[in-house]
């Protein structure tokens, strides 16, 4: 019998907690880390203490502005308090900050908790780092999102060594990366998620099979991953609070169709999901849709030019080489032309910045409409294997490359507009 086959694992509040891995201070005290809408990256004039990160979780989602230098500006105008909670530390959510409350009403419940810009660089980075311990000790890891991974056990760890295996893999984790992390553990990915939820922070749990049932029994049906609005109005109308009363109302969801039997294995435990090591290595993308669609093709090659600075910066941030890049340009009268390629080099900005050009002038079939978005990412990484690469390029791409990596380091002391590249200087 192998019953604990699937870990979850969730840093604890992990934005704050990245933010103390370089402030040692802040440990302790109540933290807020707040976010703002989407900045202005196409403004023509460079700002000094602006840094961009723009990364995909699989769809594409907006970059984040970093005002470390300055956040009062950041949250305060005048009198006005701006901003959501996007996370907030243990400490202040004892005084009841939430996430998604705004800062307003945080700071009303918490007014002694330090507030702090989101750092997505800070976030991504330290999230790969902990992919990479990750991918040593185990060797089916999925990321699920930027603070949870799931982990296949099977073959890998014995059952009576399960609970030591997670303990020193936590303790491996707050030694080496500074982060808090919750692990649960049980026979499908997502019991596993539900039993790291009831063990936050710093917390270990194990689910067993005999235990399963009386474990789900009393939890809201709700906080189950994947109970959307849709199935939570259905049992609302059939007045089923827990995971337990779904589990006993088995004909009823499965006569709810395909999604419903999904539904009802999931709950029970008996989904058989596998880990999905692809997952740990995807793309990175920007994407952005203009406020105004854009005519001048002039104008749309320097957005391009500027899309592509802060996804290059991304890649050798990361130290990632991608192999597969995907464009896209969305029209007026929802008109799209989009294309994958892919290409062995050593990636650098400059070579970056003419293939997507060239790339983009290839897709604009439709040159009378307006463009109304554009997209670009990176995936299928090659991991230190520079065997693969183009060799015909790659005594020019490794001088590139060295330079676009120094480049990423005077960035992220100066900001993202400190090195612009020339077409994006009309
Ligand atoms: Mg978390």
């Amino acid at each position: 019998m192998i019953p604990f086959m699937i870990i979850h694992l969730d840093l604890d509040s992990f934005f704050a907690s990245a933010e103390r891995t370089r402030n040692l201070s802040l440990v302790g005290k109540p933290l807020i880390i707040g976010g703002r809408g989407d900045p202005f990256i196409f403004d023509p004039k460079p700002a000094r203490a602006k840094r961009l990160i723009t990364l995909n979780s699989g769809a594409f989602v907006p970059s984040l502005y970093h005002a470390a230098h300055d956040p009062k500006n950041y949250f305060f105008e005048g009198d006005r308090i701006r901003g959501i909670v996007t996370t907030a530390s243990y400490e202040a959510r004892r005084c009841g900050v939430k996430t998604a409350m705004s800062i307003r009403e945080a700071l009303g419940l918490c007014p002694q908790a330090i507030l702090l810009p989101p750092d997505h660089l800070l976030y991504h980075t330290l999230s790969h780092r902990l992919m990479e311990l990750l991918q040593e000790e185990i060797p089916l890891v999925e990321q699920y999102s930027i603070d949870e991974m799931f982990g296949d056990l099977r073959g890998w760890v014995e059952d009576r060594d399960l609970l030591s295996f997670m303990a020193a893999l936590q303790r491996r984790i707050a030694e080496e990366l500074l982060l808090p992390i919750s692990i649960g553990a049980a026979r499908s990915k997502w019991i596993a998620k539900l039993a790291t939820s009831t063990c936050k922070p710093y917390g270990l749990r194990i689910v067993c099979d005999e235990e399963l049932y009386d474990f789900v029994r009393d939890i809201p049906i709700d906080a189950f991953p994947g109970v959307g609005r849709a199935f939570g109005r259905r049992f609302e109308a059939y007045k089923i609070k827990t995971i337990g009363e779904a589990l006993r109302a088995k004909s009823l969801i499965e006569g709810w169709g395909r999604q419903g039997r999904d539904l009802y294995a999931k709950l029970s435990g008996n989904d058989h999901e596998d880990v999905h090591p692809s997952r740990s290595r995807k793309g990175i993308g920007i994407s952005r849709s203009m406020d105004h669609p854009i005519k001048d093709r002039e104008e749309f090659y320097r957005r391009v030019a500027v899309m592509v600075r802060h996804w290059a910066h991304t890649i050798m941030r990361l130290g990632v080489n991608p192999t597969t890049f995907y464009f896209g340009i969305g029209y007026e009268h929802h008109y799209r032309s989009k294309k994958q390629f892919t290409t062995y080099r050593l990636i650098n900005e400059p070579f970056l910045q003419s293939f997507a050009k060239e790339k983009f002038e290839e897709l604009d079939i439709y040159p009378t409409l307006s463009i109304v978005s554009i997209a670009m990412s990176a995936t299928k990484f090659l991991h230190h294997d520079p065997k693969t690469l183009d060799l015909l390029h790659y005594e020019k791409d490794q001088k590139m490359s060295a330079l676009s990596k120094s480049l990423a380091k005077a960035r992220e002391w100066y900001g993202m507009d400190i090195v612009r590249s020339g077409r994006e200087l009309l």
